[in-house]
């Protein structure tokens, strides 16, 4: 059985601890590879690399850096299939859709960065003719990057490519539930001329190695994304060491359809943005409002496209749904569904698990789900589920919309569907949200602030606002 090796120095290691856990594939319920349980230990030799080739990395010129993060970028996209059938494998997304999103973003995140830094400037402030202040932006130094399982590669390399690109080491942890694409990376790494220790990636639990991240003092900055109550407990930890903090965390994203939308697009992308990945991408809208004069037909409609939707293996080509992720979180959302109904909902469709033939009958397959009936303010339409179950609720007005939108203690995306442009600002502007989709949903330009608002998280990836996290500024003042 393949053996996932932690990334240390540039060499490719077993944890100290010589201890593997096994890693489940989601289409089978099998067990397939095993990774390393690594702890502090592990975490303590990948600080002492990244620390030493942190003396060079941090002066190396940026247009070699790049260069170098370049070839990593083309790299992933040499091996795109590998990359994505690893990802499928792993994760139990459809081969199509990782093959289409998950690996070429993660090509693209690298692309990005990799030229952004040579596009990095900072401020200047001039003081008439009594001195000028300019900014200095360094490297941090050793830093931290703690990814999920939803979107492995993409996420992984979402929070390192700038970190690198910016001159820092880092000690990356992916999650242990999909482990296999960043193990496919170190190697990648090597290839690429990535000098050694300047990426550290190591594999295991989170409250093992995630948490010896969190405590290490020589860790200066932490980037991670995942849940609400992880980002709590990292915080925790790592505050009273004045540690630079980015937080991406869960959410419970509402989709607001008033009566004026474009109604055939509003379906098509609301059955997209309702079950893409199985409803587990951080930015799927999971609780749908729909204007009163249009409610009936949206939902009759998007009733009958959601139970047209085929769920099957990842290697079926014509799946559009997978595996959920694990055996843990597919009871997680069957318990979710069950919620809805004791609260009074009412199953519309989906609501079962799904049994596939052969040797997929033991995977982790459920129906996309849309529920009716329930309060805006009961459980299931304020706590995260990520998975494929949404609910859908009828709205009189805009501010019957906002106050339902905006009741849950998340506030990551949201998506609005009018075709009036006034409403679309005054909405957007009231929405409580870091990002607001209107007419659209997970269009990215990468140059954009990512993040959420509440409990869906502090700080903001993406463009120079990533760049600005992964490194320190320094004023300097010159009397003229
Ligand atoms: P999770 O919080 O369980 O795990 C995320 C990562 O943190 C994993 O690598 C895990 O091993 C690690 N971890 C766990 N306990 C830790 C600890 N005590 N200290 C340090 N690290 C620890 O989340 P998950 O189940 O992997 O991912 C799903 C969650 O991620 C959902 O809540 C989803 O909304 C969120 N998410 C958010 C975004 C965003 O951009 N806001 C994007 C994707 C996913």
């Amino acid at each position: 059985m393949e053996k996932i090796l932690n990334f240390i120095n540039g060499e490719l290691l077993p944890p100290s601890s010589k201890q593997f856990i096994d890693n489940f594939e989601p289409a089978t319920g099998r067990v397939y590879s095993q990774i390393p349980d690594s702890d502090s230990a592990d975490i303590e030799s990948a600080v002492t690399a990244a620390k030493k080739a942190f003396e060079s990395w941090s002066i190396t010129p940026a247009k070699k850096r790049s260069d170098i993060i370049l070839k990593l970028s083309n790299l992933i996209l040499e091996n795109l299939e590998t990359l994505a059938e690893a990802e499928a494998r792993d994760n139990g997304k459809p081969v199509w859709l990782a093959k289409e999103v998950d690996i070429p973003r993660a090509a693209a995140n690298f692309h990005f960065f990799a030229t952004g830094i040579l596009h990095f400037a900072s401020e200047a402030h001039p003081m008439e003719d009594t001195a000028i202040n300019y900014t200095l932006r360094s490297p941090i130094g050793v830093v931290g990057c703690i990814s999920p399982w939803n979107l492995p590669l993409y996420l992984f390399t979402w929070k390192i490519a700038p970190a690198l690109a910016a001159g820092n080491c880092v000690v990356a942890k992916p999650s242990e539930v999909t482990p296999m694409t960043a193990f496919l990376l170190s190697k990648l790494c090597n290839e690429a001329g990535l000098p050694p220790g300047v990426l550290n990636i190591v594999h295991g639990l989170g409250p093992k190695v995630g948490d010896a991240i969190s405590r290490h003092p020589s860790i200066k900055a932490i980037s991670f994304t995942g849940g609400t109550a992880t980002g709590a407990a990292i915080a925790k930890i790592a505050a009273p060491m004045f540690k630079k903090l980015s937080l991406e965390l869960g959410g419970k994203n509402p989709v607001l359809v008033f009566d004026d939308c474009d109604f055939e697009k509003a379906i098509a992308t609301t059955v997209n943005s309702s079950f893409r990945n199985q409803g587990q991408i951080c930015l799927c809208g999971s609780r749908i409002f729909v204007q009163e004069g249009v409610y009936e037909k949206f939902k009759s409609r998007f009733v009958e496209e959601v139970s047209k939707l085929k769920v099957s293996h990842p290697y079926d080509a014509e799946a559009k749904l997978g595996a959920l992720v694990s055996q843990p979180h597919f009871e997680k959302v069957k318990s979710y569904i069950e919620l809805a109904k004791d609260e009074g909902g009412t199953v519309l469709t989906g609501g079962k698990e799904v049994k596939l033939e052969g040797d997929y009958k033991n995977g982790w397959y459920l129906e996309p789900t849309v529920i009716e009936g329930l309060a805006f303010d009961c459980r299931t339409n304020q706590e995260e589920i990520f998975g494929p179950v949404v609910t859908i609720t009828p709205f009189k007005d805009e501010e019957h919309a906002l106050k339902m939108a905006n009741s849950t203690e998340y506030g990551l995306a949201s998506v609005i569907w009018t075709s009036d442009l006034k409403r679309a600002h005054r909405v957007g502007q009231n929405i409580e949200a870091g990002i607001v989709w209107v007419n659209c949903w997970m269009l990215r330009d990468l140059r954009t602030p990512f993040g959420g608002v509440k409990n869906s998280g502090v700080g903001r990836e993406g463009g120079f606002e990533a760049l600005k996290f992964f490194t320190e500024p320094k004023n300097v003042c010159i009397k003229l």
